[in-house]
C-alpha cells in the first residue's frame, strides 16, 4: 500500500498551515474535514491515514462522472502527447464546441475557458456590450463565482478601453431580487426595463440550498428578457451536464441567451464554457467584445469535454443517479424520523439539501430560516464515520454511486 510511505494527517496539517492560506483549499475548510486524501476512485476518498470515505462533496460538483474516469483521463493524456497546444486552431476545440451545442440544442457557439467565474464574467461583458446597457438583475443565494473585475483594473489600457461600457465594476449596476418572486420581477422591468443588460439566475438555484424556480416563474422571466430587449444568462456552471444533457431548458422548458458551464462539462478537469446564441456569441469573434485568456481552448481542457460528453452521450447516467438520489433522500429522511430529527431532505436527486427544520423554502431568505448551524455539526460527525459531505449542506450524486456506496452512506448516516 503505497499510502503507508505518505506522512500523516496531523503532520500534513501541520505542514500545510505553514504554506497555504488557512492551511487548506477553502473549499476543503468549508467542510470542515481532517484528513488529506491520497488517491480518490470513482465515488470514494482515501486518506493518507487509511480511512475511506463514500464522497457527496465530488469537489463542490465537478466529479459528476466520479473520481479519475477512465474516458477522460485517457484521453487528456493522449491529447498532452500530441502536443500541448493553447489558444484553439485545434481540432479538438472544434469538436469540443460541436458536442456541448449537440447536448444543449439552443446554443450556436461556445468559447471555452477555465473557470466558471471567467464564462459569467464573459457572459455579463457580453450581454454589456450586446445592449449597450449597464444594469444587470440578479437573485439572491445565487452564487456566480469571484467576480472582480481585474479589466477593471487596467481600463485606461489596450483591452480595457476596447471593453469600455462593458464592465462590470458598478455594484450600483446590480440590482439584487428575491428569487421565485415574478410580480417583482416584472415591476422591475416596468420600472427600469430599457437600463437593464441581463438577467442572471441559476434556473434551479442548488449553489446555497437547491431550490427549483416555481412552475412559470422561468417562462415569466424569459418573456420579460424578451419584450425589453435584455439578455437572459443561465449561469449552468453547477447544474449543467448534472440535470440532463440539454440542462435547465431541456427540463424546464425554457431558453436563454447565453449560458455558462463549468464542473461537470469536463469529468473533473478545470474547463468551462460560454454558450450562446449565433447573434450574441458572433460578435467575441469580430473582437466586438473581447474575452479570451492563455488556457483558454487548449487541448486538455478540449479533450477532456469531448472524452466527457461522448461518455454522457453513449452512456447517459441520468436515469441511474436519479434512482441513487431519490432512494438516499428517502433514506436519510426515514433514518431522520427515526431519531426524531427534524432532517429536511429537499432537491433534485443529482444535489440536494439536507437541513434541520420544517419551514417552506421557495427562496433563499426562507431557506435562512432553517438551522443550518445544527446541520454544520451533523456534518462534522459525518465526515468522522466516512462520509464526505461539506459543511453547507448540499451533497451531490455522481454518475460513479451504486448500490455499494448507498448501503455505506446509509449505514454510516445511521
Ligand atoms: N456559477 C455557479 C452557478 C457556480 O456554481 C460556480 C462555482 O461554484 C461559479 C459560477 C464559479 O465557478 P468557478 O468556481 O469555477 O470559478
Amino acid at each position: 500500500d503505497s499510502s503507508r510511505l505518505l506522512p500523516r494527517s496531523e503532520e500534513l496539517r501541520e505542514r500545510a498551515l505553514k504554506r497555504t492560506p488557512g492551511g487548506v483549499h477553502s473549499n476543503v475548510r468549508l467542510s470542515g474535514a481532517q484528513d488529506f486524501i491520497a488517491r480518490a476512485k470513482g465515488a470514494w476518498l482515501y486518506s493518507v491515514d487509511g480511512r475511506d470515505y463514500v464522497d457527496y462533496l465530488l469537489g463542490q460538483g465537478p466529479n459528476f462522472l466520479g473520481h479519475a474516469p477512465e474516458q477522460v483521463v485517457d484521453a487528456v493524456a493522449e491529447a498532452c502527447r500530441g502536443g500541448v497546444i493553447y489558444g484553439g486552431q485545434h481540432e479538438l476545440e472544434v469538436r469540443a464546441s460541436e458536442l456541448v451545442c449537440r447536448a444543449l440544442g439552443w446554443a450556436d457557439m461556445v468559447r471555452f475557458g477555465v473557470s466558471g467565474t471567467e464564462s459569467v464574467q464573459g457572459a455579463l461583458r457580453l450581454a454589456r456590450g450586446a445592449t449597450g446597457r449597464t444594469k444587470v438583475v440578479r437573485f439572491e443565494g445565487h452564487y456566480h463565482g469571484w467576480l472582480d473585475n481585474v479589466l477593471t483594473a487596467v481600463r485606461d489600457g489596450k483591452w480595457g478601453a476596447a471593453s469600455a461600457g462593458q464592465l462590470s465594476s458598478h455594484l450600483d449596476d446590480f440590482i439584487v431580487l428575491s428569487w421565485n418572486d415574478a410580480d417583482r420581477l416584472a415591476a422591475v422591468f416596468e420600472e427600469e426595463g430599457d437600463q437593464i443588460a441581463a438577467v442572471i439566475t441559476e434556473p434551479v438555484m442548488i449553489n446555497a440550498g437547491v431550490i427549483e424556480p416555481l412552475p412559470g416563474y422561468l417562462e415569466r422571466m424569459r418573456e420579460l428578457c424578451t419584450r425589453h430587449g435584455a439578455v437572459l444568462i443561465f449561469d449552468e456552471v453547477i447544474s449543467g451536464f448534472r440535470l440532463g444533457l440539454g440542462g435547465a431548458a431541456e427540463r424546464y422548458g425554457v431558453e436563454p441567451d447565453l449560458a455558462t458551464y463549468g464542473k461537470a462539462i469536463a469529468g473533473g478537469f478545470p474547463v468551462s464554457a460560454l454558450a450562446g446564441r449565433e447573434s450574441l456569441m458572433s460578435r467575441l469573434g469580430t473582437g466586438e467584445v473581447n474575452h479570451s485568456g492563455t488556457f483558454n481552448g487548449s487541448v486538455m481542457a478540449t479533450a477532456a469535454v469531448v472524452a466527457t460528453l461522448t461518455s454522457l452521450f453513449e452512456d447517459p447516467p441520468y436515469e441511474r443517479v436519479a434512482k441513487h438520489g431519490n432512494t438516499l433522500m428517502i433514506g436519510l429522511r426515514d433514518i431522520g424520523q427515526e431519531y426524531g430529527l427534524p432532517l429536511r431532505v429537499a432537491g433534485l436527486p443529482p444535489a440536494f439539501h439536507v437541513a434541520f427544520g420544517d419551514a417552506p423554502v421557495t427562496d433563499y431568505r426562507s431557506l435562512q430560516q432553517l438551522d443550518l448551524a445544527r446541520y454544520e455539526r451533523l456534518s462534522k460527525a459525518l465526515l468522522e464515520n466516512g462520509l464526505w459531505v461539506a459543511g453547507r449542506g448540499v451533497w451531490y450524486v455522481s454518475a460513479a454511486h451504486g448500490e455499494d456506496e448507498l448501503d455505506a452512506a446509509l449505514t454510516r448516516f445511521a
